[in-house]
């Protein structure tokens, strides 16, 4: 008899320990500790856990893109206040004189 009943892979509150978790990422797929695999079928908290490997999740790491260069922002200025100008000229031919 290997059949496994849970035991030390759940813990009081039902869910999966970090033991459950292991065994569940450890295992085949669709050969998961059936105790297991239905309790992460219904919990969105532990599929989130294993998933992420069992381990708490540390604090995101967040690589922000770089700022572009002062002369290419500069160009980038310039490009949007003509295209602003022209706009307004444009703006003010299609009105006509009053
Ligand atoms: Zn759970």
């Amino acid at each position: 008899m290997s059949e496994t009943t849970g035991g030390d892979q759940l813990d009081a509150s039902g869910c999966l320990t970090p033991a459950g978790i292991a065994a569940v990422r450890a295992a085949p797929p669709g050969e998961a500790p059936e105790p297991l695999a239905r309790h992460l079928s219904a919990c969105p908290r532990c599929q989130e856990r294993a998933l992420a490997g069992g381990v708490p999740r540390g604090p995101r790491r967040t690589t922000r893109p770089p700022l572009p260069s002062p002369g290419r922002l500069l160009v980038l200025l310039l490009a949007l206040l003509a295209a602003m100008a022209a706009f307004l000229i444009t703006l003010r031919q299609l009105s006509g004189p009053r």
